[in-house]
């Protein structure tokens, strides 16, 4: 999977993020970019904000 430049230098993970931010984090990777996996701490939290969360 190809790594998007331009989103990650758009979406920075800040330093101390928290769990909920990570989430976050993680579920607008997964639709962008895929040059990384889903840690599986947060997995089943992400895959819900990505199932739930289709507005547009
Ligand atoms: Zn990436």
């Amino acid at each position: 999977m190809a790594l998007n430049r331009e989103w990650h230098r758009s979406h920075r993970m800040p330093p101390k993020a928290t769990r909920a931010q990570r989430i976050e984090w993680h579920a607008a990777h997964a639709r962008a970019c895929g040059c990384r996996a889903i840690p599986e701490g947060i997995k089943p939290e992400v895959e819900k904000l990505l199932k739930g969360n289709r507005k547009r």
